[in-house]
């Protein structure tokens, strides 16, 4: 094994960090999780390195089969804990752009909060006696010696002393500092790829009346270019359902409490405001705005230090709309895991730049649809859509619109969203061929709520 040690560090015990722990406890013989937050062990709780958690959390079964792959038994785990198991759009109240969307399966969701999700993972990954958890400790750099990365740099409430490690994955999130420490080491910055729509979050804890004559578990009102004000309500843990009202520009919604069900009324069909109007808030409204997709190309770059990989948020974060990244980050740890099935620690070191690569095509296809979606909205920063990207626009809206009265097409459009199909499954010539034969002009949708549940499948 030469001099690479068989220990592994990962940065950040967030979605990615956890879950690569697991994927490299295969292969190493320890793995640290250095994480910057103290690690509430009591419970869920909030911690600042985390902000987004307040907001709503939608895990899809993709993204959770992924998980599960790494921690088995986590989906029984988080449902014993009250997560709620979806189906997508089936037990939705769910208004596209152009049209409701039938009542069929197209894609099963885990709902519950972002706390409750990060302490779960935490306490499985914890019982797996390879994995210790560094809490309060902050990686401040690399140690790199002959072209590779050895290990990290700390600031911590311990000794503070560097960890030396044959592998150091970066999972720190949006924040993440691999592109300064690489240039302290001296690598190339990455490309940055960036798009941003100007999304603002809004959500909200509350107590729904019980009600026999429900017949839905979930509702979405989407947004568009046209009105782009949305909202979201899905039943998670404690028999709370989590409100999260979303829009941009002038239509950032209201974090202040007594504003909250005014612009719920204000979207484009009253069933959300409906739905909350008798409801008991539980907690204050929470704002969160730093939504923009980006691309940190790191797998790029023609020199990569041996030993050295940066997944999750760090990598590739999409604006949260579409409910991607924890997915995403799962596919990752699990794309980890594969690829560095029968190698020994000195090889998975040497293979660093083809581990990062791995990582990165796990964003590929959630990429595209985010970032062709936000397109959509003219003010959207960015480079501009070109002639392929408004066609892909048009066909999508005929989609969509297709997708509001034909139930094969409603479920690959799910399948696509839930990452179970390829966004090439809405291009194959049936696909096609159901569209064109639906081929209406995408129209503002009706604001009355849709016809009640059927139990299609
Ligand atoms: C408003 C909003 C809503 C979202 N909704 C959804 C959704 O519905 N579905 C979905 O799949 N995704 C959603 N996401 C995306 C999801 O939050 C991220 O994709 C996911 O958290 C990525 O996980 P991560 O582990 O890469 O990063 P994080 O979860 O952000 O974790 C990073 C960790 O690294 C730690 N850290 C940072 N720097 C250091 C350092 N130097 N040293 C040590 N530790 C460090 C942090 O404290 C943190 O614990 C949403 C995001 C936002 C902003």
């Amino acid at each position: 094994m030469g001099d690479v040690d068989d220990h592994a560090v990962v940065i950040g015990a967030g979605v990615a960090g956890v879950l690569t722990a697991r994927a490299l406890a295969r292969r190493f013989r320890r793995v640290t999780v250095v994480e910057r937050d103290a690690l509430p062990d009591q419970g869920p709780a909030f911690r600042p390195g985390v902000p987004q958690s307040p907001q709503i959390h939608a895990f899809w079964k993709h993204g959770v089969d992924c998980a599960e792959h790494l921690l088995p038994g986590l989906t029984q785990e988080l449902t014993d804990h009250g997560a709620c198991r979806l189906i997508v759009p089936r037990d939705f109240l769910w208004l596209s752009p152009v049209g409701w969307f039938p009542r069929v399966s197209g894609a099963a969701d885990l709902t519950c909060s972002r706390v409750l999700l990060d302490w779960v993972l935490r306490r499985m990954a914890g019982a797996d006696e390879r994995i210790e958890f560094l809490p309060e400790s902050h990686v401040t750099g690399l140690v790199a010696r002959s072209g590779g990365v050895h290990g990290v740099r700390l600031r911590s409430a311990g000794s503070g002393e560097p960890l030396s490690a044959g592998l150091v994955v970066d999972a720190s999130g949006r924040r993440s500092e691999a592109a300064k420490w690489l240039a302290e080491l001296g690598y190339p910055a990455p490309t940055v790829e960036r798009y941003d729509a100007g999304f603002g979050y809004s959500s909200r804890y509350y107590k729904l009346p019980d009600s026999a004559r429900r017949d839905w578990k979930a509702i979405y009102i989407q947004t568009s270019p046209s009105m782009p004000r949305g909202g979201v309500l899905v039943p998670v843990e404690g028999g709370r359902w989590m409100a999260t009202l979303l829009g941009c520009g002038e239509h950032i919604p209201p974090t202040k409490d007594d504003q909250f069900l005014d612009y719920a009324r204000s979207l484009r069909s009253p069933v959300l405001y409906e739905a909350l109007k008798g409801a008991e808030p539980l907690s204050d409204a929470q704002g969160y705005r730093n939504t923009a997709n980006e691309w940190r190309h790191y797998e790029s770059l023609k020199r990569w230090p041996s030993g050295f990989v940066v997944l999750g948020d760090a990598l590739c974060r999409f604006n949260p709309v579409y409910g991607q990244g924890m997915t995403v980050a799962a596919m990752s740890a699990k794309a980890i895991a594969d690829a560095i099935d029968g190698m020994d620690p000195a090889r998975i070191h040497s293979s660093s730049q083809r581990l990062q690569r791995a990582a990165a095509a796990q964003s590929a296809n959630a990429w595209g649809l985010a970032t062709g979606e936000d397109l959509r909205f003219p003010w959207t920063e960015g480079k501009p859509p070109g002639a392929m990207v408004k066609a892909l626009h048009q066909y999508m809206s005929h989609v969509v619109a297709a997708g509001n009265v034909d139930d094969a097409t409603c479920r690959t459009i799910f399948q696509v969203f839930g990452m179970t199909a390829p966004p090439t499954a809405l291009f194959k010539p049936s696909a096609v061929a159901r569209v064109m034969a639906r081929w209406r002009t995408p129209t503002a949708a009706p604001s009355t709520a849709p016809a009640p549940p059927s139990t299609r499948t």
